[in-house]
């Protein structure tokens, strides 16, 4: 079957290309799909403008899109097995993080599902009884959302629910590497009743298939959730014909642990903000920054519990992590570490791909735990993406703050403390989108996502998170014009 969705019909890639999509944990095929080209892609923005342009949808009452994406969060649990499995597949992450995972994607599309008519707009007193003077909502137009492959579903809803809540059309181009679930989900809008040509997916790679989002002068909007490197070539590419941009791009979160911290909970979550889906989480807590009076006790019982995490594929019940996503990322984490020891980091931990000879076929690297870093060093500023924590001292709380800012990134962070008032005051000067409070990772749907400094541009989730979808434009209406006579002549 092909799988390229446009104008509501399942095309093949117009030049015939096909992809392997193999699993990360053990490199077995799952599937070949189609690898589109800018061909597929330009046909898709087509179809997206026409159903923008001439179609029912961007006209629907907000109600109606609402319910509609009601519909689809009811269908996705209905097929929540079948969709985690596809997803753990794609990944390589454990069946219960993909169930997880669709469990999110439900609660995002109930979020948008109820929140798309709660905003009108408004009524503005002009002053003037002869003029009725209105503030109104509207929908961008074609929207190009480009997304990455560490959550694959999670993060197309992110896009999807808003931008259909806002009555929007699109062009989703998700990763090569994971697209199964995105095709799932063309099936589930189809089955709830959305318009043809409203949703459009083109399956290929960035340069390729995704590039044109962000050049067409038919496309209104690009969001792109995805690295640094890559958001700037498209916010470069956008600025060609002043496209709205999203941006929700990395991070190098820093995870701030005061001694009077309650010691065990502060440890548990240490390990689990770095090494959670092998650290390939954009708020993973992957820079920790600890008193010093707590530093050794507390590093050498992160190693000690590092080095028994157990790693295994989607369907291994022991397993507490998985691999990371391809062979190229693993390469890129190793050099990453590498680069690390060169600067003078002292390797505690890991540093090695696994040699359990059950492991050797997927894209396994070991918890790694990197000491005595400081903030100068490339491993505490660049994001590795892996499972690899650096570690750095502070000694007051004006140098953790400082030491916590210092980073081109602004996209998360924690701060632990029984200190009540000083987790309030750390988290305050904390410059980024979301700072938790003795926690780490937990988000709701309801409050806004995003970064300060290079980790992005706009927010997702929340209310914000429709807004960026969404035009807004005042309507003046003189009900009773009469002649100003404002030149004499
Ligand atoms: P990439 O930037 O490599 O890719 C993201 C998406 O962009 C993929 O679909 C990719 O296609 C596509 N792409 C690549 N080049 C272009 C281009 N020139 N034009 C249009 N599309 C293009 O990121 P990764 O997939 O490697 O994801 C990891 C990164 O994403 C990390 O840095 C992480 O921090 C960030 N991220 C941020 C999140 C956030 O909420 N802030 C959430 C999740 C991830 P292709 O299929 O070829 O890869």
């Amino acid at each position: 079957m092909p799988e390229n969705w446009i104008a509501g019909t399942w095309v093949g890639a117009r030049e015939g290309g096909r992809r392997e999509i193999r699993c990360p944990a053990d490199g077995s095929l799952v599937a070949e799909v189609d690898e589109s080209t800018a061909v597929d892609t330009e046909a898709a923005i087509a179809a997206a403008r026409e159903a923008f342009d001439s179609g029912p949808w961007p006209s629907t009452s907000a109600r109606e899109r609402g319910d509609l994406l009601l519909r689809v969060a009811d269908l996705l649990e209905r097929d929540k097995a079948d969709v985690a499995r596809m997803e753990s597949l794609d990944t390589g992450k454990r069946l219960v993080e993909g169930e997880y995972d669709v469990d999110d994607v439900v609660s995002v599309f109930r979020h948008f599902g109820h929140v798309a008519d709660a905003d009108a707009g408004r009524v503005v007193d002009t002053g003037n009884p002869g003029v009725v003077s209105r503030v109104v909502h509207e929908p961008v137009g074609v929207c190009g959302l480009i997304s990455p492959w560490n959550y694959p579903l999670l993060q197309v809803a992110w896009k999807v629910a808003p931008c259909l809540a806002a009555g929007n059309t699109f062009v989703l181009k998700p990763s090569e590497l994971t697209p199964h679930t995105a095709i799932h989900l063309m099936k589930l809008l189809d089955e709830a009743g959305l318009p043809a040509g409203v949703a459009n997916l083109v399956l290929g790679s960035g340069p390729d298939a995704g590039a044109p989002l962000s050049e067409d002068p038919r496309v209104d909007l690009v969001s792109f959730t995805g690295g640094l490197v890559t958001g700037k070539r498209i916010m470069a590419a956008a600025a060609g014909t002043v496209k709205k941009v999203a941006l929700e791009l990395g991070g190098k979160n820093p995870n701030v642990v005061f001694a009077d911290a309650d010691y065990e909970t502060a440890l548990d979550f240490a390990l689990t903000a770095v090494f959670l889906h092998s650290g390939q989480v954009c708020s993973a807590g992957a820079r920790l920054v600890v008193e010093e009076s707590v530093h050794d006790r507390f590093v050498d019982d992160l190693v000690e519990r590092a080095q028994r995490i157990r790693l295994g594929g989607p369907f291994d019940e022991k397993a507490e992590t998985g691999p990371l996503t391809s062979a190229a990322h693993l390469d890129k984490v190793e050099a990453y570490v590498a680069a690390g020891i060169a600067e003078g980091a002292q390797l505690r931990c890991g540093g090695a791909r696994p040699d359990d000879p059950a492991l050797a076929d997927g894209f396994y690297y070991l918890p790694t735990i990197l000491d005595g870093c400081t903030s100068d060093m490339s491993v505490t500023q660049d994001e590795s993406f892996g499972p690899v924590l650096t570690v750095e001292t502070f000694t007051s709380e004006d140098d953790a703050v400082a030491i916590a800012n210092d980073s081109i990134y602004g996209l998360a962070g924690a701060v632990w403390t029984a200190d009540a008032g000083k987790g309030q005051r750390v988290a305050a000067r904390m410059r980024m989108g979301t700072v938790w409070i003795n926690d780490f990772h937990p988000y709701v749907a309801q409050a806004e996502w995003g970064g300060y400094k290079q980790s992005g541009i706009g927010r997702e989730l929340g209310e914000a998170g429709l807004e960026e979808y969404r035009e807004t434009k005042h309507i003046w209406h003189n009900i009773a014009p009469e002649p100003q006579h404002w030149f004499s002549s």
